[in-house]
């Protein structure tokens, strides 16, 4: 009787020490956040793993947990933000104009549609395999070729350049629609004659693919994609550069976008504000994670890419940092 109530005694102010000496994180409501990335293969999964990993390390302060699943891609992230199934994703530059502005896969704007910043360039890489004999983009014509699932960011594009030569999908013999994680086995395994992916570089689908089958990238210039270039700010020309893959020496000429970071502005200023300061407060660490990274600078990051307004959240961060 009596050790039961010493017992009692003993919990009950263990309790009351832990609800007195309470940190504010511990009193403070848990949130949870998840990122939509890409497939695991490419760099938006990092891109998402690597700010997931930043933000968890304050998560003792903030009371902020973040995830970064795998995903269809660009489009099927802001589709993602949009319903609410995702609070923040990554998403190419294109795609995020297109959002914004209710245009291509996007039949209304999303007028609260947020950027956070802008990441790495991603080229449009077409990688054909090399019995394919293509090195030029008319050399795709009635072969089999993977445009990309839809809700990817590759699919995007590549409907944006088909559209441009005036061609549909019947101008392959196939147009098959593979996700992210599939195409570099389809390629080796002799079931698709090339792969377009919008990527930053290296990543580990073109490796995987360039290491278990001869296969070369394929250089995508002329007056079609000048044209584009020409008419969109969101797309620049840029180099895939020669090394990075085996059997790929040479740097190949192409065109891409940015990836960029977005969000909504119905996710809470506070939360944005602590995603953007865990990644900034760490970002020689954050660079670190991927080569792809190496050589972003914070003042690019937030200028350029970015076709929606930025997060009030974020902009609260860039602007105690002079950057705005
Ligand atoms: N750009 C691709 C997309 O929007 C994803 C690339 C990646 O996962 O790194 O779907």
């Amino acid at each position: 009787m009596k050790r039961q109530a010493l017992t009692a005694a003993v919990l009950s102010s263990a309790l009351l020490g832990a609800t007195v000496g309470a940190t504010p994180a511990m009193a403070q409501e848990q949130q949870y956040i998840t990122i939509g990335t890409g497939g695991q293969t490419g760099v938006y999964y990092v891109v998402g793993q690597s700010i997931c990993r930043m933000v968890n390390r304050s998560a003792e302060e903030t009371g902020i947990r973040c995830n970064a699943p795998s995903t269809g891609g660009s489009v099927a992230n802001i589709n993602g933000i949009k319903s609410g199934e995702l609070n923040m994703g990554v998403a190419q530059s294109d795609v995020q104009y297109n959002a914004y502005n209710g245009e291509a896969q996007f039949d209304q704007p999303m007028e609260n549609l947020r950027s956070v910043f802008a990441v790495h360039g991603e080229p449009l890489t077409i990688l054909a395999r090399q019995d394919a004999d293509i090195h030029s983009l008319d050399d795709l014509q009635g072969k089999r070729v993977n445009i990309g699932n839809p809700g990817s960011g590759q699919r995007a594009t590549m409907e944006v350049l088909m559209d441009a030569k005036g061609w549909d999908t019947s101008v392959f013999s196939l147009a098959s629609e593979l996700g992210a994680a599939e195409m570099a086995s389809a390629l080796a395994d002799n079931n698709i004659d090339a792969m377009a992916y919008v990527v930053g570089h290296p990543n580990g689908a073109i490796q995987e693919a360039t290491t278990t089958v001869d296969a070369n990238l394929v250089p995508l210039d002329g007056p079609v994609v000048q044209e584009l270039v020409d008419a969109h700010p969101y797309y620049s020309m840029s180099t895939i550069p020669g090394g990075m893959y085996e059997g790929n020496p040479d740097d190949v000429e192409t065109f891409g976008v940015r990836a960029t970071f977005v969000t909504s502005a119905d996710v809470d200023d506070e939360v944005v504000y602590q995603a953007v300061k865990a990644v900034f407060d760490n970002f020689d660490r954050f660079k670190r994670l991927h080569p792809a990274f190496a050589n972003l600078e914070p003042e690019d990051m937030i200028s350029n890419g970015l076709s929606a307004p930025l997060h009030d959240g974020a902009k609260r961060y860039y602007q105690e940092q002079g950057w705005l």
